[in-house]
């Protein structure tokens, strides 16, 4: 077998220079850590805004909820979504005002309605009968959406079956909002997280356009459509960049519902903060199962416990990177607890320099979304993810 030299595309996830600064300001730090640059959350913000000024922006603060983040993004004038009181308790406690925030869990219980309404949230989403008497009784007159159902095709990390109606059920609801004292605002839905196929928002949009026009007959008239999240990340599996989402959907919300847009609402979380996490690794071991097996088992002092959650099915690919040069080797990688699910990649392999060795570093990109927020307390002892902000 050839041996080929390895090679990663560093540059397309840092620049030379600010990945010279990263391994100056980890090299005595002790792994594994998250590091946040808050002037690329502002970017990816700013990005945002240019290319979808159709869309008023709601930040699912569940991707990255440091207060930092929230503070960066306040101040940028987003909105947010938030999807429990203790997210609301946050906001708040950040200055964000309750007319900026949407209630965005379909999932409530009657006291966190009660609780949010009297902290002055106004717009809630839902997509049950049982929700909306609950709503009904203890937020009158606020602002309701109504999620539909998708499939979540395309995604790599889907978000289907458990949320949302279909909307049979979802045009019923409508009809009985006005009935019970708050008003029928909108439509939502989610078309899964780090969607690659952006024909999904058409889809979406299509059926949302279609209850518009069933609610309007019998005289009720919706006012805004919410697209949920979503948006892509740069991970191993190439996306279209968001440009070309941004140009898709409007096009799709152009044809379906002409130049009279309705309010539009988006709720980024992944594609507002994963570049701009990198998180920073120790090689732990590096083993063999048997003599002539063909791979080794790299085993990192990170896993699925410590952050990297959404390596479960091996959904989500971060790029790798290990700053050796050699030839390139396929590998089997693992995390660091007892428990054996604790496997990062084992169908997909990811290559190395053969040169690596235990005590090295790896570098993790694109971890900036649904990493520190997802890491145990205490699984096998190892602390949640520590993070620095640069
Ligand atoms: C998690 C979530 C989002 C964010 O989705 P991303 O794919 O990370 O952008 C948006 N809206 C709702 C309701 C969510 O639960």
């Amino acid at each position: 077998m050839k041996k080929e030299p390895y090679t990663f595309p560093l540059e397309e996830f840092v620049s030379k220079e600010d990945f010279n600064k990263i391994k100056k300001f980890s090299h005595d730090k002790e792994t594994p850590f998250l590091i946040v640059d808050l002037q690329k959350i502002e970017r990816s913000y700013d990005e945002l805004v240019e290319h979808m000024r159709f869309a008023k922006i709601h930040y699912a603060l569940k991707a990255n909820p440091m207060d930092e983040v929230v503070l960066v993004l306040k101040n940028k004038g987003s909105n947010f979504d938030a999807a429990t009181v203790y997210e609301l308790d946050q906001l708040l406690r950040l200055g964000v005002e309750p007319e900026r925030i949407s209630y965005g869990n379909t999932i409530k219980k009657e006291k966190d309605i009660a609780y949010a309404y009297e902290k002055g949230v106004r717009l809630f989403v839902t997509d049950s009968e049982s929700d909306l008497k609950k709503l009904a009784r203890k937020a009158p007159g606020s602002r309701v959406f109504f999620r539909i159902l998708t499939e979540s095709e395309g995604a790599d990390w889907p978000l289907s079956r458990k949320f949302g109606a279909h909307p049979d059920l979802i045009y019923q609801l409508i009809l009985k909002t006005q009935k019970l004292g708050l008003e029928p605002y909108g439509l939502s839905f989610h078309v899964g997280s780090q969607q690659r196929d952006i024909g999904q928002w058409d889809n979406a949009i299509s059926k949302c356009k279609y209850l518009y026009v069933a609610a309007a007959e019998k005289g009720i008239h919706l006012k805004m459509i919410n697209l949920g999240g979503g948006f892509p990340a740069k991970y191993q599996a190439q996306a279209h960049d968001l440009e070309t989402y941004a140009k898709e959907i409007r096009r799709f919300l152009l044809e379906d519902f002409g130049e009279k847009l309705p309010e539009i609402i988006i709720e980024p979380g992944r594609s507002m903060v994963a570049d701009a996490g990198i998180i920073v690794s120790e090689v732990i071991m590096i083993s063999k199962k048997a003599r002539f097996n063909q791979y080794k088992w790299v085993y990192l002092d990170i896993g699925k416990f410590g952050g990297l959650i959404e390596t479960l099915d091996e959904c989500i690919k971060y790029p790798i990177f290990c700053d050796k040069k050699g030839c390139a080797e396929e590998v089997i990688l693992a995390g660091p607890t007892c428990d054996s699910m604790d496997i990062l990649y084992e169908h997909r392999k990811y290559s190395f320099p053969h040169t690596m060795k235990e005590g090295n570093r790896v570098y993790i990109f694109t971890t900036g979304a649904y990493t520190q927020s997802c890491s145990c307390v205490g699984f096998n002892g190892f602390p949640p993810l520590r993070s620095y902000l640069i």
